[in-house]
Parts: C-alpha cells; sequence; structure tokens
C-alpha cells in the first residue's frame, strides 16, 4: 500500500480546474473512450471528478493544476478501468469482435437452396455490414 502514495489535488487546484472546464468535461481523446482529439464536453452538474492526467496519481508533482483534468464520471470510469487493466479490455474487445463475425460464417457454410441444379454454394457469403 505505502508504494502507491496518491497525490491528490488541493481544493484550490479543484476549484481552478472546475473554474477552467466552464462545468464541461475536460476529457480529450482515446484514454477517455473519445475519439482521437475530440473533448467529452459533457456537462460536469451530474457530478465531476478529478483525473491525473497525463501523470498518474502515484507520480510525485502529479498534483498540479496542468495535470489535472474536471472529467465527468463516464469518462473517469472508462480510463480508470481501461488504464488499470488494459490488456484484459483490449482481449475482450478482440473476442467480442471475433464472436460477432461468427454467425456469419455458420451461415456462409449453408448451401445455397435457391438454385436448382446449379452448384454454385462452394462460393462463401461475404457481408460487407461490419463496420463498427
Ligand atoms: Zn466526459
Amino acid at each position: 500500500m505505502a508504494r502507491s502514495k496518491r497525490y491528490e489535488f488541493s481544493k484550490g487546484t479543484k476549484r481552478e480546474a472546475r473554474h477552467r472546464s466552464r462545468d464541461l468535461c475536460e476529457a480529450v481523446g482515446e484514454v477517455y473512450g473519445l475519439p482521437p482529439g475530440q473533448r467529452c464536453n459533457a456537462p460536469l452538474s451530474a457530478g465531476v471528478e478529478y483525473d491525473h492526467y497525463p501523470a498518474p496519481a502515484t507520480d510525485k508533482g502529479s498534483d498540479t493544476l496542468e495535470n489535472c483534468v474536471a472529467t465527468c464520471k463516464t469518462c473517469h470510469r472508462f480510463k480508470t478501468s481501461s488504464f488499470d487493466v488494459p490488456m484484459q479490455a483490449k482481449a475482450k474487445r478482440v473476442s467480442d469482435k471475433h464472436l460477432g463475425i461468427r454467425p456469419h460464417s455458420k451461415w456462409a457454410s449453408r448451401p445455397l437452396g435457391s438454385g436448382n441444379n446449379q452448384r454454385s454454394a462452394t462460393r462463401p457469403l461475404i457481408r460487407k455490414s461490419e463496420q463498427v
């Protein structure tokens, strides 16, 4: 426990970050589950959290205003989970994608019963609707 001391923001720093945010979530980019370079801008009236970024809270001197990001709960939760277990999260996402393709290959392996005596069923049906 002692090795992971956290440098929490002071009240003043939080207040300044909140002021800087103009009450809109300051989270930006993929770290928070957003498109690269895009800011969340969710209203913070529903609940504000202060995230250490880019330096983690365990870094000495991470409790500065520059490293303080006023985020909504959704963004903070995303970053916490994806940063704590990045490998797991990634693996899960990949397997989900994989599973999503399965039904199609099952269909493709079935013989196409539309033709009478035409033997064109060997060609697998490839759908292009897999865009995520
Ligand atoms: Zn947000």
